[in-house]
C-alpha cells in the first residue's frame, strides 16, 4: 500500500476526551473515529488489526472443533422472555420495535438464540457434542461507555457455545477452551493471565477470565507468589483465619461520645484504636428488604459476594435518610447492637474482640464490643474484598495484586438455558435429558485496545508482529530523488512478492514527518533509503521496539526482514 493512498488521518493533538493511552493513540494515529458515545468506526489500519485478531481466533477455534456460524443481531423479545432475561437484563439492553409493534433486542449476547437453534434441530445424543461460534457486533447500553474501544456500546465479540450430553463432556470441553484461549492470547503476543472469575449475569457455576495485564485495567487481580492461584478480586476467596488479637480478655462494654466522627479513619484517630479494631456497619437493601452488613474497618465489602450470599436480584446501599428512619442514626454511627434486621458479617468479624462499633445514636460509639456477648445473631460468610498481603486460600502464602483488562471469559453454564428453553435430547438409553452448556467470549475490539495499552512509547503504538496492521514500511527520505525512490520501490515490491505486508511512504513530506507517522501507527519494521546509506548501497533498518538503527546491504535487506518476521 502506498502511504499517499492510505486513509490514515493522523492528528497532532491528543484528543481531550481520551483518558487512556489506547483511546488517545488509536484516535491520533487515525485508526478509529467516534460516531457517538461508545460507538466507533474502524478505519483501514484498525480493520486490518481486527481482521488479524479475528483470524487467529478463527484458526484456533476451528482447530479445537468449533464451527463458525452467524446469528442475527436482531432477536425477538419472546426468546428473551423464555429465559427471564427480557426483564433481568434491564437498561443495558438496546430494544427496538418494528412497524407492527413487535419488540426486539439488539443482541448483547446469544445464549437464548443459540439454544433455540440447537434444540430445534438436535434431538439425539448422536448430534452432540457441538461447539458453535460467531464473530460479530454486540450491543450493550453500558451505563458508562468509556476508554474508547475498551467499554463500547457497540463492540466486536467472538462468542462460542457448547452443548454436551453430560457433566464430563462439559468438563473436557471447558478444558479444551481454556487451552484454546491460552494459545490465542499467546499468539497475540500479549502478557496475560487466566484468573478465577465470578459468573455474573450470564449465570452458571464456574468461570475463568483472561486478563491482559495493564495499569489502566478496570479489574484488580490477586495472585499467589507460591502456587498458581489467581483470581479477579470480585471472586477471590478470603482465607478464614483467626486474627492475632482474638484471645483477649473481654472488657466491659462502654458507650463513648464521638462528636462529628463519622469515617472509620476519624473514629480510629479520635478513640486511638486501629482501623482493624472497628466494625464497619453498612445498611443495604436486598431487593426491598433492609439488611445490615459488617466487615472490619480496614476492609471493603465485595458486593458481588454479598449478592451471591444473600441471593437477591438487586442489591443497593441505603441512603442516609433511610438509615435514620430504620436505625435512628446516620452513616458513621451505625452498629449491629440490638438491631432487628438480618445481619450478614464477614468472616473476620467472628474473631474481633473488644471492638468498636457505632451505637445507632448520632455522635456515639460503643467500645469493647464482643460479638458473642453483646451482639444479636448474625450470618457469617466471606464478604470482603481480598487484598494484596492477604493469605492465599490454597497455600497460605502472601497474595499480590495487579491490574488487568478482561479480554475473554469462559463459563460452565450447566443447565441454566437448556432448562429454561427446554433444550432436550434422547440419550443412548432412550431417556430424555437436558443438554449441558458452556459459553466462551472474547472481546475482539477490546483486545485491540488492550494490545495498545501494553505496547506503546512516547512516539506511539508498538504493535506486536502477529497483529500489526502492516509488517514493514519503506521510507525514501526524498521522493524527488530518483535513485532513492527507485530503490525504495524495488525493495517495496520485493517485500510484496514475499507476501510481506508493506507500506511505501511515497508522500512528498519531510523525512521527519514520515518517521513520526511510522512510529505513531506502530509499524514493526522501518526501512529508510537516504542519500548517505545509498552511497554504500545500504539502507537503514529499524525495529520499532529497539533503539538502534542498523545499516544493511540493500541486496540482502528483504531476506533480513523476512528472517526477523519469522523469528
Ligand atoms: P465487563 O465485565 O467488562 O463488563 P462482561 O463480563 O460483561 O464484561 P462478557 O459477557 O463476558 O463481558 O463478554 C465477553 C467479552 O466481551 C469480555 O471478556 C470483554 O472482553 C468483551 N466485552 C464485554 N463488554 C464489552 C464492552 N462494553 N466493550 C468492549 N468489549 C466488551
Ligand atoms: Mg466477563
Amino acid at each position: 500500500m502506498k502511504a499517499s493512498q492510505l486513509f490514515f488521518p493522523t492528528l497532532r493533538e491528543v484528543p481531550s476526551e481520551a483518558e487512556v493511552i489506547s483511546h488517545q493513540l488509536l484516535l491520533r494515529a487515525g485508526f478509529i473515529r467516534k460516531a457517538s458515545g461508545g460507538v466507533y468506526s474502524y478505519l483501514p489500519l484498525a480493520y486490518r488489526v481486527l481482521k488479524k485478531i479475528m483470524n487467529i481466533i478463527r484458526e484456533e477455534m476451528d482447530n479445537s472443533g468449533g464451527q463458525e456460524i452467524m446469528m442475527p443481531i436482531i432477536q425477538p423479545k419472546e426468546l428473551w422472555e423464555q429465559s427471564g432475561r427480557w426483564e433481568l437484563y434491564g437498561d443495558e439492553m438496546f430494544r427496538l420495535s418494528d412497524r407492527h409493534d413487535r419488540f426486539f433486542a439488539l443482541g448483547p449476547t446469544h445464549e437464548e438464540m443459540i439454544t433455540t437453534i440447537v434444540k430445534n434441530d438436535i434431538h439425539s445424543y448422536r448430534g452432540l457434542p457441538l461447539l458453535l461460534y460467531q464473530i460479530q457486533n454486540k450491543y450493550r447500553d453500558e451505563i458508562r461507555p468509556r476508554f474508547g474501544l475498551m467499554r463500547g456500546r457497540e463492540f466486536i465479540m467472538k462468542d462460542a457455545y457448547s452443548f454436551d450430553i453430560d457433566g464430563g463432556g462439559l468438563e473436557s470441553m471447558y478444558q479444551v477452551m481454556m487451552q484454546t484461549y491460552n494459545r490465542i492470547f499467546a499468539r497475540f503476543k500479549l502478557k496475560f493471565r487466566m484468573v478465577e472469575a465470578d459468573s455474573g449475569a450470564i449465570g452458571g457455576n464456574e468461570s475463568h477470565e483472561f486478563m491482559v495485564l495493564a495499569e489502566s485495567g478496570e479489574n484488580e487481580i490477586v495472585y499467589c507468589s507460591a502456587c498458581d492461584y489467581a483470581a479477579n478480586v470480585e471472586k477471590a476467596e478470603a482465607a478464614d483465619i483467626a486474627l492475632e488479637f482474638c484471645n483477649e480478655e473481654e472488657l466491659p462494654l462502654e458507650k463513648m461520645s464521638t462528636p462529628n466522627k463519622r469515617t472509620i479513619e476519624e473514629v480510629s484517630k479520635f478513640l486511638n484504636v486501629k482501623e482493624n479494631r472497628i466494625i464497619k456497619s453498612l445498611l443495604y437493601f436486598a431487593d426491598s428488604n433492609p439488611i445490615m452488613v459488617l466487615c472490619r474497618g480496614d476492609r471493603d465489602i465485595n458486593e458481588i459476594k454479598l449478592k451471591n450470599v444473600v441471593g437477591s436480584k438487586e442489591l443497593t446501599l441505603a441512603d442516609d435518610g433511610t438509615a435514620n428512619q430504620i436505625l435512628g442514626a446516620s452513616f458513621g454511627s451505625l452498629g449491629p447492637k440490638d438491631v432487628n434486621l438480618p445481619i450478614y458479617a464477614d468472616l473476620e468479624v467472628k474473631y474481633m474482640q473488644n471492638a468498636v462499633c457505632g451505637a445507632n445514636e448520632n455522635g456515639y460509639h460503643l467500645i469493647n464490643v464482643n460479638q458473642k456477648r453483646d451482639l444479636s445473631d448474625m450470618f457469617f460468610a466471606d464478604l470482603r474484598n481480598v487484598a494484596a498481603g492477604d493469605q492465599c486460600p490454597n497455600c497460605s502464602q502472601n497474595l499480590f495484586s495487579i491490574r488487568g483488562i478482561e479480554v475473554g471469559q469462559i463459563f460452565k453454564l450447566g443447565l441454566k438455558y437448556s432448562e429454561a428453553l427446554d433444550a432436550n435430547f434422547l440419550d443412548s438409553e432412550g431417556n430424555t435429558r437436558h443438554m449441558i452448556m458452556g459459553c466462551y467470549g472474547i472481546g475482539v475490539s477490546r483486545t485491540m485496545a488492550a494490545a495498545v495499552e501494553q505496547n506503546y512509547d512516547d512516539d506511539g503504538i508498538i504493535w506486536p508482529l502477529s497483529i500489526a496492521p502492516y509488517q514493514a514500511i519503506v521510507i525514501p527520505v526524498n521522493v524527488k530523488n530518483e535513485e532513492q525512490m527507485q530503490t525504495a520501490v524495488l525493495i517495496y515490491e520485493e517485500l510484496l512478492v514475499l507476501g510481506i505486508e508493506a507500506i511505501l511512504d511515497d508522500r512528498d513530506e519531510r523525512a521527519g514527518v514520515k518517521f513520526k507517522d511510522a512510529d505513531l501507527i506502530g509499524i514493526p519494521l522501518r526501512i529508510t533509503i537516504g542519500p548517505k546509506s545509498l552511497q554504500s548501497n545500504q539502507a537503514e533498518l529499524k525495529v520499532r521496539w529497539e533503539k538502534e538503527i542498523s545499516l544493511v546491504p540493500i541486496a540482502g535487506i528483504v531476506e533480513k526482514v523476512k528472517t526477523i518476521l519469522e523469528t
